[in-house]
């Protein structure tokens, strides 16, 4: 076993072997511009990024034209809801979003608002799923897109996406769906759904850093986008800029690898994930499940631990590689904005970990992260006053404090 245990597969994912392999003479020997269109070096490189381009709208239930190679989702997303904004001014500036997106799409929203766009933020349930009757009422003649992630980054719950498809067709109102947590994991398929823009990112799916996809349906209806990067009109001028052909070549692979394997990946992940869960129910009370106990993605698993914690739990357990609220915000003690919408009390989300199970984590990773995690609990527990008190029935509400 190599340590500290990878069990933060949501945050990022290592470059599967296969991918890496297929990459590599984009680097070195088939170095091409995929925009030079006088030569052969030019042309094998464009080449590579088309096979690329259908490896990934495969996936999705996309064609080839409908993908659009960018930097990454948070960059997919700025595309997406910028573009749009731009793009349909005339027709409205209202924009529907959930409270529990992530920050590429929640600080977007907010740069418009600035600019005199109206913004709304979607009910959820306790689980964060967007609930779709309040959707309905929220829409006005004003609205020009609604943004709802597929599943969520921090506790895995996956929204009625097929049905909020529906809605927004009724409505014609475009619909963003950030899909980045959800794409390998979950079959997906942008016709079937209703979806007319979708974000994906390749390092969430064994795929390299830095290149992801923005898909753009291009009829029923056709979407038309205002570019945000400017310059030699690749993309078919929604994103210029010379293509990182060896990262969009790892893309697609991954991309076709990741539809290959989804069925019989997911059902081991989400064994080994269950048997986590499992373990942690059995011998520990006073631990809560985040998120939907179904509608969820196979490799998530987001609790909390009552009364202790969760930075003296991470450091209680150095051996796993986890998360304490969101990667993104836990340079911050504030408790994760997430749980906070989902109606977590204060206290408890602050004993939140996030687990992620992925492609390489084993049953014997899952053995040791189990026996880790319990034992780091009770040792935390039986430190904590707080703990002994309500075990002795003490109903800490009631206990007066007195400040030193
Ligand atoms: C990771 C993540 C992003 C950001 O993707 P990058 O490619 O790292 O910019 C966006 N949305 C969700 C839900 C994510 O998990």
């Amino acid at each position: 076993m190599k340590f500290p245990i990878y069990l933060d597969y949501h945050a990022t994912t290592p470059v599967d072997p296969e991918v890496l392999r297929t990459m590599l003479p984009y680097f070195t020997e088939v170095f091409g511009n995929a925009a030079s269109r006088n030569h052969e070096y030019g042309w094998t490189a464009e080449g590579a990024v088309e096979k690329a381009r259908a490896q990934v709208a495969n996936l999705i239930g996309a064609s080839d034209k409908e993908i659009i190679f960018t930097s990454g989702a948070t960059e997919s997303n700025n595309l997406a809801i910028q573009g749009i904004a731009e793009m349909y001014r005339e027709k409205g500036n209202h924009i529907i979003v959930s409270p529990i997106e992530h920050k590429a799409v929640l600080d977007t929203v907010e740069a418009l608002e600035r600019k005199g766009y109206k913004i709304s933020y979607a009910e959820i349930d306790n689980t964060g799923r967007v609930k779709l009757d309040k959707l309905r009422e929220m829409m006005t003649d004003q609205t020009i897109l609604v943004s709802i992630m597929f599943a969520n980054n921090e506790v895995g719950s996956i929204n009625p996406v097929a049905e909020i498809g529906k809605l927004c067709k009724e409505k014609g109102v475009f619909f963003h769906t950030d899909a980045v947590q959800a794409v390998g994991k979950v079959k997906i398929d942008v016709e079937a759904m209703g979806i007319d823009l979708l974000s994906i990112t390749a390092h969430k799916i064994y795929g390299p850093k830095g290149v992801g996809a923005l898909y753009v349906r291009r009829k029923n209806p056709r979407v038309r986008l205002a570019p945000i990067v400017h310059g030699g009109g690749h993309e078919r001028g929604m994103r210029s800029g010379t293509l990182n052909v060896a990262g969009i070549v790892g893309f697609g692979k991954a991309c076709e690898v990741a539809g290959r394997v989804m069925a019989d990946e997911m059902t081991r992940i989400s064994g080994m994930r269950d048997r986590l869960w499992k373990a942690i129910q059995n011998e520990l009370d006073e631990v809560y499940l985040n998120g939907h106990a179904t509608e969820r993605l196979p490799n998530n698993l987001n609790v909390s631990f009552a009364y202790v914690e969760g930075e003296s739990l991470m450091m209680a357990m150095k051996e796993l590689a986890v998360s304490s609220g969101s990667a993104c915000t836990s340079a911050s003690l504030e408790p994760s904005y997430v749980l906070k919408a989902l109606g977590v009390g204060e206290d408890l989300a602050h004993t939140s970990i996030r687990f992620s199970v992925g492609r390489f984590t084993t049953d014997e990773e899952i053995d040791y992260a189990i026996q880790k995690t319990i034992s780091a609990v009770k040792k935390l527990r039986d430190l904590s006053p707080l703990y002994e008190m309500a075990k002795e029935g003490i109903d800490l509400k009631s206990v007066e404090w007195t400040a030193h």
